[in-house]
């Protein structure tokens, strides 16, 4: 069974509308197709490559009309959905509204930080700079976890995006942001795209993967396609990174349940 859980659409950031993606799903015979765009719920400004923040109802109803429309791939209804401090409540609110299948986490800012938009908001940090981010960013996947609003963590080192990468000996937050996210009782993804970035390493490293298997932290393989083509790029090298972290199986939604799957 091949799922694909985490995929843009012209809701956010994605080519194709979801008529495209569900076409993509098809020829690369998927079994079930989830949609998650983007969700910013940003305090310090308007995220411009983000669902408008007054349209998840419009959003939500778009894609259970191709789920009824839609007997093959399974269409699963997801967001995902940025993690900020100051509104993460009304986040909570706002998603218990609608029967989603699942809710992915994300952490796009650190206080207004952009981690994966721009190679050049790191370059212009000091190395100290950078460490402070590196801890901070960990912080905030911790307190996402804490918050028990979201399913599964989304990429879980994005800030390696454009090849800058801790200098010094960072596991103790990572561990604590893994510990947390165990706690809760909430997955992670091997999330392909970072194949096809400038880091070449898929999200997250085998390190990571390693200590959250440790933690019996249930997987899931993503592309985070923005391109139907892109929908199980790299799956194959994916379930090879999950057997070399020990894992054993995967994990599939419905209705915010998590139910294993063959690896
Ligand atoms: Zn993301
Ligand atoms: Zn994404």
């Amino acid at each position: 069974m091949i799922t694909s859980y985490h995929n843009h659409t012209t809701w956010s950031d994605g080519a194709t509308p979801i008529a495209g993606q569900i076409e993509g799903a098809r020829q690369a015979g998927l079994d079930e197709l989830g949609i998650s765009d983007h969700y910013v719920f940003n305090p310090h400004g308007v995220t411009t490559w983000s669902m408008p923040l007054d349209k998840m109802a419009d959003y939500v109803a778009d894609v259970q009309q191709a789920m009824a429309q839609t007997t093959s791939p399974v269409i699963r209804l997801g967001i995902e959905a940025d993690y900020f401090p100051e509104t993460i409540d009304e986040l909570r609110r706002r998603l218990a509204l609608y029967p989603f299948d699942y809710v992915i986490g994300s952490v796009h800012y650190v206080d207004g930080f952009p981690i994966d938009e721009h190679r050049r908001f790191w370059d212009a940090l000091t190395p100290e700079e950078r460490v402070e981010k590196w801890r901070d960013y960990w912080k905030r996947i911790r307190e996402l976890a804490e918050s028990r609003v979201f399913d599964f963590v989304a990429h879980l080192d994005l800030f390696k995006k454009f090849g800058h990468r801790p200098t010094l000996d960072l596991s103790a937050e990572a561990h604590a942001a893994l510990d947390a996210i165990a706690t809760a009782d909430m997955a992670i993804e091997i999330n392909t795209a970072g194949w096809n970035l400038p880091v070449k390493e898929a999200y997250p490293t085998l390190n990571l993967l390693r200590a959250a298997r440790e933690r019996a932290i249930p997987l899931l393989i993503n592309a985070d396609a923005h391109h139907p083509k892109n929908l199980t790029r790299d799956f194959d090298r994916a379930r090879a990174l999950a057997r070399e972290a020990g894992y054993t199986q995967l994990v599939r939604y419905e209705m915010r349940q998590r139910f294993p799957i063959p690896l």
